[in-house]
């Protein structure tokens, strides 16, 4: 397709001047053919120029996962990189099936305003917020349409989508986490490959210095998995005392935009960072204070903790993510459709992860929920416990590096 081509269909989408079903069997077109480079990029500048975006500055990074069970990354990072001197424009989504979303973890702090303005987002030199009806879109409509196309898994439309968010943000650098796995956005290494590719070369070619880490998302990423829980463990990583495979993926996001994380961590800049973020987007100042003290005291949190257990004793050989991802979000802490509600306060902390050694009995995780549940049947094969010790406790979760 020509660039002209190309822009058509983006301003028809815009101006809802293409019928449904024509913009359907334009989508499964791309879906069945796939985009060329140049497509894809003509596709993702016009996404871009379909609505409004900030102006480009050295100083604006930022960073997009495609997302994964408690990958609570942005509420780490976005603080540390401030603290650093950078501006983060950070836009974010909600989560859906077993995935969770930024924006739901941030909505679990009481007084938490995630729905800026244009006006509000402008001044502001680091906020993580809702994407507004201005910026791309297309890319709201294209998506509703690709999901009951059964056109979402198609690389050149994820490439324009995600980049033409990000690009309408002014960035000047750019991480990307490509999760990989189970319970990832891709499972296979080869898609994964494919997907960080493609995003890297049309960031690159808007003029933004782009970088892919695809990791492994087979584990659960942390100790907490919830959207208040996660909240804890962000704040926790901010004060030094964080898991260390949450700190490897955030350490690992940062150095690629040019952040020591460890230096404004160790120096409280990236807590007192995080405080001011929470006061700018409507956060009490005592309720600041008191989530940064003591978070359960003013985070919701299921009103019955349930324990879980050792079935026999051996090594933790691999704690099944998407299985976690699937069960909380049954429960309540995450959506099966778009428009559902969900329960901030439901979550589970995992007190074993792979590699650990357990005895039969023992608590190997607590779930939060605030009603009585069958745990015993809900979790029968969440954990997968052998005899063999396979010495993994250092484990990265980085696959590779695409530049
Ligand atoms: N996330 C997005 O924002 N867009 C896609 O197309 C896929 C994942």
């Amino acid at each position: 397709m020509t660039e002209a081509m190309i822009e058509r269909i983006v301003l028809a989408t815009k101006n809802n001047s293409i019928a449904p079903a024509q913009l359907g069997a334009w989508l499964m077109a791309c879906q069945i053919r796939d985009l060329n480079e140049k497509e894809t990029l003509f596709l993702t500048k016009h996404m871009i120029q379909s609505g409004e975006h900030f102006e480009a500055s050295k100083l604006r990074v930022d960073k997009h996962s495609t997302g994964g069970v408690g990958d609570k990354m942005s509420l780490i990072l976005a603080p540390c990189l401030h603290a650093s001197g950078f501006v983060v424009p950070m836009l974010a989504g909600r989560g859906l099936a077993h995935t969770g979303g930024t924006i739901d973890k941030l909505e679990s702090i009481p007084g938490f305003n995630t729905g800026l303005s244009m006006i509000e987002m402008q001044e502001n030199p680091c906020f993580i917020s809702r994407q507004t009806d201005q910026i791309a879109p297309t890319d709201k409509i294209m998506y509703a349409t690709r999901d009951v196309t059964a056109t979402v898994p198609c690389i050149g439309l994820i490439t324009a989508s995600i980049i033409s968010k990000k690009a309408a943000e002014g960035l000047s650098k750019l991480v990307l986490d490509v999760k990989c796995g189970k319970a990832g956005f891709m499972t296979k290494i080869e898609n994964a490959r494919l997907l960080a590719k493609s995003m890297v070369r049309v960031s690159k070619s808007l003029g933004i210095e782009t970088i892919a880490q695809i990791t492994s998302m087979d584990e659960p990423i942390g100790n907490m998995i919830g959207n208040a829980h996660e909240v804890v463990e962000s704040i926790n990583c901010l004060k030094g005392v964080g898991p260390q495979d949450t700190m490897e993926l955030v350490t690992m996001q940062a150095e690629a935009l040019g952040c020591d994380v460890q230096t404004v961590i160790a120096n409280g800049k990236a807590l007192q960072c995080f405080k001011e973020m929470c006061l700018r987007q409507g956060v009490n100042s005592e309720v600041v204070e008191d989530l940064c003290n003591d978070p359960w005291s003013v985070l919701p949190k299921g009103v019955k903790r349930h324990e879980i257990t050792a079935k026999t004793s051996g090594f933790i050989h691999h704690v099944d993510a998407l299985a976690v991802g699937k069960i909380l979000a049954q429960l309540g802490a995450g959506r099966l459709h778009p428009s559902d509600n969900i329960s901030h306060g439901i979550g589970l902390e995992i007190l074993a992860k792979k590699g650990q050694e357990v005895s039969k009995g023992e608590t190997i995780a607590y779930l939060d929920v605030d009603h009585q549940q069958d745990v015993e049947k809900l979790f029968a094969d969440v954990f997968e416990i052998s005899p063999e010790d396979i010495n993994i406790r250092t484990d990265s979760r980085l696959i590779e590096v695409v530049k």
